[in-house]
């Protein structure tokens, strides 16, 4: 790529680039994203400003450093990591490899949470927290509930706090352990999970974007219900009467996961569908 250019011309051949590499079948709407973001990143400015100048002359060094980007990116590394944030719910949050890339879908989570008119001090946990999102997303918009939130990792738990901290969620509880170990002796009214549940099998972690993410957040080994069968396994010893397990799943795998939170007693299970119309997660109550 040459390198003396406009912003504008840049950002012409930032997407052509893309559009021929291996991964981008996606449309044409998405890489223009990507490169205007990867041009505004490499230059420290806004995508306001490059619309505006478009025909400002780009500095030597910096549209170097945005045809790396711009090689990263083909070679399909997750634009979040290149970035280094990812916007979720109303939050900005830090990712690094060490974290699964949160993923708009999950945010019906969150709305579901939210929906249940839990009490102004109710008790919450994430499991698998990874970067956060979805912890800190319901202590953002509930600043009364208690919120804690585990994972195995300890480099995920101390991205999380890093989110925490600079979303000033200071309060929200990170805990290291599987599943419910360090949660000995605690019940809530709420249990939220988004566990690993990609059979290792399946053809679709071959995607070089899913390659690039921890493979202990994406997928539990062969048995692609291990993590989700563990989870409803406990989760009634950890629940208040009344309280409620919403857990996110494959898009297969609702029947499946159904038939174990009824086999484990649990009532009012109920499946709902994301925005591209898979039934992404299910929620359930114990009686
Ligand atoms: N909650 C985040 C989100 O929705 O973006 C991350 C979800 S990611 C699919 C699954 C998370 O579960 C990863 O952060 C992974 O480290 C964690 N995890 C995997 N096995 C675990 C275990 N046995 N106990 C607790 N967390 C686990
Ligand atoms: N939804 C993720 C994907 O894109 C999987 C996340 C998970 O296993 N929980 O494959």
């Amino acid at each position: 790529m040459t390198t003396h250019l406009s912003f504008g011309t840049l950002l012409s051949q930032g997407v052509l680039r893309l559009r021929v590499a291996a991964f981008a079948e996606g449309p044409a709407a998405g890489l223009s994203l990507d490169a205007e973001l990867l041009l505004a990143h490499a230059f420290g400015t806004s995508r306001a400003r490059l619309r505006s100048h478009p025909e400002a002359m780009a500095d030597v060094d910096k549209a170097k450093r945005y045809a790396q980007l711009i090689e990263r990116r083909a070679a399909g590394e997750p634009l979040a990591y290149i970035l280094g944030r990812k916007d979720f719910w109303s939050l900005r949050l830090a990712v690094t490899p060490a974290v699964l890339v949160p993923r708009p879908e999950t945010e019906l989570l969150v709305e579901r949470a939210l929906a249940l008119r839990l009490e102004e001090f109710g008790r919450v946990v994430d499991l698998g927290t990874g970067s956060g999102a979805i912890a800190l997303a319901l202590a953002s918009e509930r600043p009364g509930w208690q919120v804690a939130a585990t994972d195995v990792s300890d480099e995920a738990l101390a991205i999380a706090r890093t989110n925490a901290d600079s979303l000033d969620l200071r309060h929200v509880q990170f805990l290291r352990g599987s599943w419910f170990e360090p949660l000995a002796g605690r019940t809530f009214d709420l249990i939220l999970s988004n566990p690993p549940y990609v059979a290792s099998a399946d053809p679709a972690l071959k995607d070089p974007a899913l390659q690039r993410e921890p493979q202990i957040a994406l997928t539990p080994g062969t048995d692609a219900m291990a993590c989700l069968r563990e989870i409803i396994d406990s989760a009634p010893d950890y629940l208040e009467r009344d309280g409620w397990l919403l857990l996110e799943h494959g898009a297969d795998q609702a029947e499946e996961v159904t038939r174990e939170l009824v086999a484990r007693g649990l009532r009012h299970v109920r499946s709902h569908r994301d925005l591209a119309g898979h039934e992404r997660m299910t929620e359930a109550q114990r009686a």
